[in-house]
């Protein structure tokens, strides 16, 4: 850590003629095994498996990355930034339940593991760190910065989340206490009028605008020269804002987009100013709340820049829990007949949901995440035919960042007869929140990292829309035209499959067979 890049350091190297380390890349051929199915003329399917040779190369260099967080004043942005701080100092902080040290637990690159093979002497799986498959950023490493319209320092920002313990926030309280949110831009009806009381720290202009634009750009390139930093990742965790109105001619085109921002248009959100800032300037942004922040505009604007964009909305507890359960449920042939999520919370991001047109994002977010299950399986489900499915999102200030999550599956099984599921999950919404804005960010950092040729083919990067997020999102933002994954385990399997197949292995299959076939 300091300047520029850092030197490698491998766990592990693939002993394969497909794969060949550089001191700068690691490049691999990878034979990539689809099926690819067709109705002969009787109306029977054919399966035809297919292969599809790529070339991946990840560059082996990590560079000095930073994570600026729009909404960094936040419960969110606090906590983050604090936790990143304690874990780069490893502190111990006692509680009234003995010492606690930091960790990034909920991260699923810093504290899951993959199986990388099989002991060839024991036969025992040898499982090793998410993090150490690829070369990625250390979390400890990342340089924080961000916006937010409230101009508190982050030491009293993080009084005011009241997340963390009291004997750790004194520990960290002056290295918070010397960071304060750059001003940021403030279109009061995009978010609920109960937050304008916290806006005190704003750039001039209450609609989008070329000099807001600008003045994003500036504030990265500032912020990245100032601590000399490789990259920078963008991620929204501010407030959640109402849905944008899709208007044909104003935000459906690049063009238009840009020029609605020209023309100050009060249609434009400030997500959409900070993603369009971004990706003129390559900075890799992710949105973590659930409004529309990616008009198709924007998206189509970052696929012209080629550069990298990933939303929407943190998949941190009850949904979390529900793209795990519903997965469960109807793979196992059950047929799952309804779903009431009710959530009550007392932080500022229910205050804020307690308006209706932000709550209305949020409901929309939660909504969708067992579609793709459901259509999966026309035994139990109809062309057409769901689940019943409601959210409901109610602020009871008392219980603070505590979200309380209660879910009730309803399900129909084996001859007529019922199951009912119940859940209570309760959590610190902020400390199941943080690691995923670590994971996401350490991930798209990587991204800019990967490329892939076809056979005969230039290398190029992933598409645009990083759908390889998915595992930590809500409403994952995906590739037009392209299939949304909910389920978690798909996802996960997406995220740890392609990382093997950048080193040239295949995917983890769970046949074992070694341990069956003797
Ligand atoms: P928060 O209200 O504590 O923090 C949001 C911050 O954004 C505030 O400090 C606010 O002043 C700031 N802000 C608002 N508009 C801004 C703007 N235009 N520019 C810069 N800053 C701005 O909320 P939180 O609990 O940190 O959550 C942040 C977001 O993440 C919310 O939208 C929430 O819905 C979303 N989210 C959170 C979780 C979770 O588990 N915590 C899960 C999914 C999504």
């Amino acid at each position: 850590n300091g300047n520029g890049a850092s030197p490698v350091k491998d766990l592990f190297t693939v002993n394969s003629p497909n794969v060949v380390y550089t001191d700068e890349t690691i490049k691999s051929k990878y034979t990539y095994c689809t099926t690819s199915v067709s109705k002969d003329e009787a109306g029977k399917y054919v399966a035809t498996p297919k292969e599809t040779v790529y070339d991946f190369k990840v560059e082996r260099a990590i560079p000095k990355t930073g994570m600026m967080l729009v909404g960094l004043g936040g419960n969110n942005g606090s906590t983050v930034t604090a936790g990143i701080i304690a874990n780069r100092r490893n502190l111990t902080w006692p509680t009234r339940e003995g010492n606690r040290t930091a960790n990034y637990y909920g991260s699923v690159t810093m504290a899951s593991t993959m199986k990388l093979g099989t002991d060839a002497k024991t036969a025992k799986d040898v499982n090793i760190p998410f993090h150490d498959v690829l070369p990625m950023v250390h979390p400890n490493d990342l340089v924080v910065g961000g916006w937010d319209i409230s101009s508190m320092n982050l030491a009293d920002a993080m009084d005011r989340a009241a997340v963390l313990e009291p004997t750790l926030k004194a520990m960290v309280s002056k290295e918070m206490a010397a960071m304060t949110p750059l001003p940021s831009i403030y279109y009061p009806d995009f978010i609920a009028a109960n937050q304008e009381d916290r806006a005190d720290n704003l750039i001039a202009g209450s609609k989008a605008c070329n000099e807001h634009v600008e003045k994003i750009r500036k504030d990265i390139a500032d912020f990245k020269a100032a601590n000399n930093l490789d990259k920078v990742i963008v991620m929204w965790t501010a407030n959640t804002e109402r849905f944008a109105e899709l208007i044909p001619g104003i935000n459906d085109t690049a063009d238009n987009l840009l020029k609605a921002i020209a023309d100050g248009h009060e249609e434009v959100a400030p997500s959409t100013v900070f993603a369009v800032a971004c990706i003129l300037d390559n900075v890799p942004f992710i949105n973590g709340s659930p409004q529309n922040t990616f008009v198709p505009g924007a998206i189509d604007l970052a696929e012209r820049h080629g550069a990298f964009i990933g939303g929407d909305d943190f998949k941190s507890g009850q949904t979390k829990m529900k793209s795990a359960l519903v997965d469960f449920l109807i793979s196992a042939g059950i047929k799952l007949t309804s779903i009431a999520s009710y959530n009550h919370l007392g932080n500022n991001d229910g205050k804020n949901l307690s308006s209706q047109r932000q709550f209305r994002s949020k409901e929309i977010s939660k909504s969708n995440v067992v579609d793709d299950m459901v259509e999966a399986n026309h035994i139990l489900y109809k062309e057409g035919e769901h689940p019943d499915h409601t959210v409901v999102i109610k602020y009871m200030p008392a219980v603070g960042d505590n979200k309380r999550a209660l879910d009730e599956y309803y399900a129909e099984i084996f001859m007529g007869g019922h199951q009912t599921i119940s859940l209570f999950n309760v959590c610190e919404d902020s400390l199941l929140a943080s690691p995923l804005i670590i994971d996401l960010v350490l991930i798209a950092e990587l991204m800019t990292r990967v490329s892939w040729k076809a056979e005969g083919g230039e290398y190029k990067g992933f598409h645009s829309v990083l759908s390889i997020l998915s595992y930590m999102l809500k409403a994952p933002l995906v590739p037009n035209g392209t299939p949304v994954v909910n389920a978690l385990a798909k996802q996960r399997g997406a995220l740890t499959n392609i990382f093997r197949a950048c080193v040239g292995l295949q995917p983890e299959s769970d046949m074992t067979l070694e341990h069956k076939l003797f």
